[in-house]
């Protein structure tokens, strides 16, 4: 069996998206299923709409993806000989020829059939100039185009689509397009089909927005004497309303750039990204690599288009409600190790990380996150929601500091006494920390959760987390005895 060899070729006019994304990830768990290869390939012949940034920007999304290629980045700009060639060739073969006509003679036509309700094509003026006919024209120096020429045959053409089935034409629909334009340019439905050829690809998964060049690229297979590879077109990535997902329309959230930067765990995107579009047919949602390399399906690739549910101005939807849950399921249940790192990283880029937390407080680190991790949503939540753990500086949000510290001006007086009552504790531990803080409140004649409450606010700064006792042993005696004692500061 020949290796199957699959490409990622993103034009770099713009951010890597979504849906560019979402591509190259199906064509890389195909290469790794069948033990294939992944080529990426920058199509850049566009050169006034191609940029240096975006071309990194595509590298840096898939690098922080993990979607690797075997081969590559290579650029179209590069062959563009192989384009020219292949042009010179088909029009020395007769698959091509040269037209003359002008843009007014063509607009002039095509008012006219508009007019007579006849078909659109190009009427296949040129098709057939003699060869004294088209010296004389080169001759004066009138411009051309390079058309192919669509073979003289009735019936349909077609190719069998991996997610589709069966598509078809009929011949008559098909123009004689464009192949190179007056500059001499080739267009970029041939340079992507000779860089295809040339780079021995056997597999084109791409958006269904391409099929109409798919259809043409046919017939230059054929011209071109080049096998057909498989061709599989997935549906587009719609939103709510059914329209097309776009930065203009969405912002920042359409950017992979936007999950990376918003605290995502690449795998755990590569699994929305996974299932955006495509299942196995049963209701699993959580696929580790291997699950994923080894499940995936082309022919399961959903027919209709998928939904990317994102509700603007809720803040509960930042991002599709989804995408948020895989994130948080991975946050909580992955390697505590592993998501060291990945918090390591956050708290470096906030300057909270302390070397002593890769050494001698490692085990303490690690310990903190797991007991945060639970209500957690993205990475980033760990230096802004758990920032007490690492910083003396976080903020007290308004709602618990109103709820349940100023309601009770007592509190200026017992936190400090419950301070003082920690400090001398021996062992400062679950069972200590609640007897003493309870015992308090019955001295108080108060109830225990009006300190619990007040505690958690002025040691966390947060409404809601973990276990009270836990918080309280893992931030530590000195800290909480601080934090406890400077509640006065709260009240002015
Ligand atoms: N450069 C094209 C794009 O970014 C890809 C075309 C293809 O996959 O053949 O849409």
């Amino acid at each position: 069996m020949t290796e199957t060899r699959l490409r990622f070729p993103p034009s770099p006019t713009g951010y890597l998206h979504i849906g560019g994304a979402r591509t190259a990830l199906y064509n890389w768990l195909y290469a790794k299923q069948t033990g294939g290869k992944l080529i990426l390939r920058i199509e850049d012949t566009d050169v006034g709409r191609s940029t240096q940034e975006s071309i990194q920007g595509i590298i840096d999304g898939l690098e922080w993806l993990g979607i690797d290629y075997d081969e590559g980045p290579y650029f179209q700009t590069d062959f563009a000989e192989d384009h020219t060639n292949a042009a010179q060739n088909l029009l020395t073969k007769g698959a091509a020829y040269k037209c003359f006509c002008t843009k007014e003679e063509l607009d002039a036509k095509r008012e006219a059939a508009l007019a007579a309700k006849k078909p659109l094509g190009y009427d296949r003026t040129c098709r057939n100039l003699s060869a004294s006919e088209i010296a004389e024209k080169e001759a004066a120096g009138i411009p051309y185009v390079l058309r192919f020429k669509v073979p003289e045959r009735t019936g349909t053409l077609g190719y069998d689509d991996k997610i589709l089935g069966r598509i078809e034409s009929n011949y008559s629909e098909i123009d004689d397009f464009v192949i190179v334009r007056s500059n001499g340019k080739p267009l970029y439905l041939l340079c992507n089909v000779v860089d295809d050829i040339r780079d021995r690809i056997t597999h084109i998964i791409r958006g269904q927005d391409h099929m109409t060049n798919t259809i043409k690229q046919v017939l230059l297979y054929e011209a071109l004497d080049a096998p057909l590879p498989v061709f599989g077109h997935m549906p587009l990535t719609l939103d709510t309303k059914k329209a097309k997902i776009s930065k203009r329309s969405h912002g920042e959230i359409v950017a992979i750039q936007f999950y990376r930067d918003s605290g995502f765990i690449p795998w755990a995107f590569n699994n929305f990204l996974a299932l955006l579009g495509w299942s196995a047919g049963n209701d699993q949602e959580f696929y580790s690599k291997e699950e994923l390399i080894r499940d995936f399906s082309l022919e399961r690739i959903n027919k209709s288009s998928a939904i990317f549910n994102y509700k603007k101005n809720d803040p509960k939807f930042f991002t599709d409600p989804k995408a948020i849950f895989i994130n948080e399921h991975y946050l909580r249940t992955m390697d505590i190790g592993e998501l060291g790192e990945m918090v390591r990283k956050e708290l470096e880029a906030d300057g909270l990380w302390n070397d002593a937390y890769g050494s001698v407080q490692k085990e303490w680190y690690l310990q903190a996150l797991d007991l945060i991790r639970g209500r957690f949503h993205t990475l980033k939540d760990f230096t802004t929601l758990g920032r007490a753990y690492f910083a003396d500086d976080f903020t007290i949000e308004a709602k618990p500091l109103n709820k349940n510290v100023l309601k009770h001006e007592g509190l200026q007086q017992w936190l400090p006494k419950l301070a003082d009552r920690y400090e001398r504790l021996e062992e400062f531990n679950l069972e200590e920390t609640e007897r003493v803080a309870r015992e308090l409140a019955e001295e108080l004649a108060i109830k225990p959760g009006i300190i619990i409450n007040a505690m958690r606010t002025v040691v966390t700064g947060q409404l809601a987390g973990p276990s009270m006792f836990d918080i309280l042993v893992t931030i530590g005696q000195e800290k909480v005895v601080q934090r406890l004692r400077g509640v006065g500061k709260l009240f002015v």
